[in-house]
């Protein structure tokens, strides 16, 4: 029963609506899967239907932007109460941030020479909550960059010109709220944010585990991973990070199937962390 615990919709900036999704994931052999978008869990309920109806598990979770050490920290969060008061809250806050954050990116875009419409962006995007990737695509459409890379090389790039930044949480107040809503923190593609000195404290603050199987960790950074998360006691999670066919990455749904025993270990330590 392979999993794979890292998967986005155009609730966030994925290309597939959270159907697509389940359907997609039912046809690679997936046979459970958990809906991780940015800051948001509006797909999750959509794609729980259509789970039910295929028989494909779908597992509450969210992906959470944070920013610590001069490094971007991404954090998910799995078997979440997705109507926890506190947690909408944030979610709202951070979702209204990221459209203001919009505005300041185009106006930044104008100064650099390479103008886009907001409105474009929040278009491509099919709501106000967008992200740089739909940034880059309108800077692809507008024919101010070939392609992906040279959007984020150029503009978008965490300490690129372009870069503005958003209401983000500390990661160790992401992990916390992931526990208040009743779920398990995961840091989240540790060798993106090459940053592995935050996990003691982390995992002090509560994680839960570490994404050590990833569609962009090489044999090398897995391993590593594999061990760090041995050495604190952290369950290990994998997932693919598919942002759909039109997601600007070449990352395909049955990329990363986790295993049975590890999904296992990770329900088993939701229930030991829930029991009332
Ligand atoms: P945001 O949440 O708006 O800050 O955008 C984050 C999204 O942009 C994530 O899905 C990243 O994978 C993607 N992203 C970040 N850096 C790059 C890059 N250098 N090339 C392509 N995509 C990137
Ligand atoms: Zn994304
Ligand atoms: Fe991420
Ligand atoms: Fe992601």
């Amino acid at each position: 029963m392979p999993a794979d615990l890292h998967i986005h919709t155009y609730f966030s900036d994925g290309s597939e609506s959270p159907e697509a999704v389940v359907e997609l994931a039912k046809k690679a052999g997936l046979t459970a899967i958990a809906i991780t978008d940015h800051d948001v869990v509006s797909g999750i309920e959509r794609a729980a239907a259509r789970g039910r109806e295929l028989g494909l598990e779908v597992i509450p979770g969210i992906e959470f932007t944070t920013e610590a050490y001069d490094s971007e920290i991404h954090i998910l969060g799995y078997f979440i109460d997705i109507k926890e008061p506190r947690l909408l809250e944030k979610i709202s806050r951070m979702q209204k941030g990221r459209e203001e954050r919009v505005f300041k990116i185009c106006e930044k875009l104008k100064e650099l020479g390479a103008p886009v419409d907001p409105e474009k962006v929040f278009t491509l995007a099919g709501h106000r909550a967008a992200g740089r990737p739909h940034v880059a695509r309108a800077l692809i459409e507008a024919g101010h960059v070939r392609n992906f890379r040279e959007a984020f090389n150029k503009y978008l790039a965490f300490h690129s010109p372009a870069y503005v930044s958003h209401y983000k949480l500390m990661p160790t107040e992401a992990v916390e709220l992931i526990g208040q809503a009743k779920g398990l923190a995961v840091y989240g593609h540790p060798a993106v944010s090459a940053c592995d000195g935050i996990v003691p404290e982390l995992a002090s603050a509560g994680l839960a585990g570490i994404e050590v199987y990833y569609s962009g960790h090489d044999e090398s950074q897995t391993k590593h991973y594999e061990e760090l998360a041995r050495k604190h006691g952290l369950l290990m999670t994998g997932g693919s990070d598919f942002h759909g066919s039109n997601g600007g990455r070449e990352i395909n749904l049955g990329d990363i199937m986790l295993p049975d025993d590890l999904l296992a270990r990770l329900k088993d330590e939701h229930l030991r962390r829930n029991r009332s």
